[in-house]
């Protein structure tokens, strides 16, 4: 059967907006449309592509475990998921680890561990859940409403209570409403949808004190930023500050549905059996494949390979910056980098990610005014260099388009 872009608008339900184009293959972090176009993947999958596409350590392990055992339920536990969490709680400081199939159930179980913790401890008083102004949690209606964008959780009917929002980086604001009933505090040690924003490291040391003296949980997001990302391991090594629970996904699984809540044995003791679950969390095939994308990543010439990678994106993207004057800074950290735009081009992030798209760099946006990349951590440089080189294309067409329309305007 032949499909189109078209037959998207008869088919699916609007909720999403997809490029014009269909990717039908993928090696590395390059991209092949319908038409046999070539992009180089700047977008990685939002994130998770960690490994880029079909890399063959992982397409093993997929064809070896895909002939072995895919999913038994959790009436039992499996090989593959009891050496990822050995694996993860090894190489964090957590103890214990929960595998559900996303970002947003793994937040929704950290949320509910953190409520039930402060009950079982404090008593039902303690359940103010404070997060953060664009903050982004998932799309469950718990998580969404603890997000920071009071517009995606808007008009669905009564949303959870006791949840607050303040602003990011400021310890004063977060000073001013803490108390003794907040039972946790959620964040992202990177904000990603948000905008790409850098906390600043005083600012997380002041988040970790102020919970620790009201007695609240510290629950850091690395959805995003997790998995070598950032050119940590975890974000939060790179800041100094340990978290009581930490949830991650996307780039977990290298690919595949996969996501672990980590946490210490004090706290995740209070998920007794029967107080949360999931039917496909922790199955063999998806914790096997995490497995070996942990494997690979948790070394240090990867890592310190992000931060090579970082330095490459950033001389380029001043370079182009200093010719178009389009950003007003390049920000993020690692393979999480956004060019926020300056003021002439406020809103117009979009534009941009359209045409580098049409010019073969795929890449995303973070909101309206931040061209984000998210690639695969081993992005060869070449690939860098070229898919920059696109984008930067792409950002002559649009300024030549817009001096087009001032000339006929
Ligand atoms: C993407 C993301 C989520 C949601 O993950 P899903 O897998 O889409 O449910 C949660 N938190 C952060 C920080 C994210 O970037």
């Amino acid at each position: 059967m032949q499909v189109t872009r078209e037959l998207f608008n008869d088919v699916m339900v609007p909720n999403y907006n997809p490029a014009a184009m269909i990717p039908v293959r993928g090696v590395g972090s390059k991209i092949w449309d319908q038409d046999d176009k070539e992009y180089i993947d700047f977008a990685g999958g939002i994130a998770v592509n960690v490994l880029g596409h079909c890399h063959p350590e992982l397409v093993n392990v997929l064809k070896e475990q895909g002939e072995k055992l895919w999913h038994l339920s959790n009436v039992y536990t499996n090989e593959p998921a009891l050496r990822l969490a050995k694996k993860l709680t090894d190489a964090t400081f957590a103890d214990m680890v929960y595998f559900a199939n996303s970002g947003a159930e793994v937040n929704e179980a950290a949320l509910k561990l953190a409520r039930r913790w402060a009950l079982d401890h404090y008593g039902p008083e303690k359940d103010q859940i404070i997060a953060f102004n664009q903050g982004f949690h998932g799309r469950t209606f718990f998580t969404v409403t603890v997000g920071g964008q009071a517009a995606y959780s808007d008009g669905f009917g009564p949303k959870p209570g006791a949840i607050t929002h303040t602003a990011y980086n400021d310890l004063a604001a977060l000073e001013a409403i803490i108390s003794d009933k907040t039972c946790a505090i959620m964040m992202e040690p990177l904000q990603g949808e948000g905008g790409i924003i850098v906390p600043d490291p005083e600012f997380v040391k002041g988040v970790r004190a102020l919970c620790d003296k009201h007695n609240a949980l510290l629950i850091f997001d690395e959805v995003q930023s997790g998995v070598g990302r950032t050119g940590d391991l975890f974000a939060y090594m790179g800041l100094d500050v340990v978290p009581d629970i930490l949830t991650s996904a996307k780039s977990l699984g290298g690919g595949i549905p996969i996501g672990a809540m980590l946490t210490t044995k004090a706290i995740g003791s209070h998920l007794k059996v029967g107080t949360h679950g999931s039917t496909y969390g922790g199955n063999p095939l998806a914790c096997a494949i995490a497995e070996k994308a942990l494997d690979i990543i948790n070394d240090p010439t990867i890592l310190a390979g992000v931060k090579a990678k970082e330095a490459l994106f950033r001389e380029h993207l001043t370079r182009i910056n200093d010719k178009y004057q389009v950003f007003s800074e390049v920000r993020g950290k690692g393979m999480l980098l956004g060019c926020a735009m300056n003021e002439k081009y406020q809103g117009r992030a979009r534009d941009f990610m359209v045409a580098a798209t049409e010019k073969g760099t795929m890449c995303l946006i973070a909101g309206i005014n931040v061209v984000r990349f998210a690639p695969s951590l081993v992005i060869p440089d070449e690939d860098i260099i070229e898919g920059l080189r696109r984008f930067e294309e792409g950002i002559a067409h649009v300024l030549a388009q817009d001096a087009l329309a001032a000339e006929t305007a």
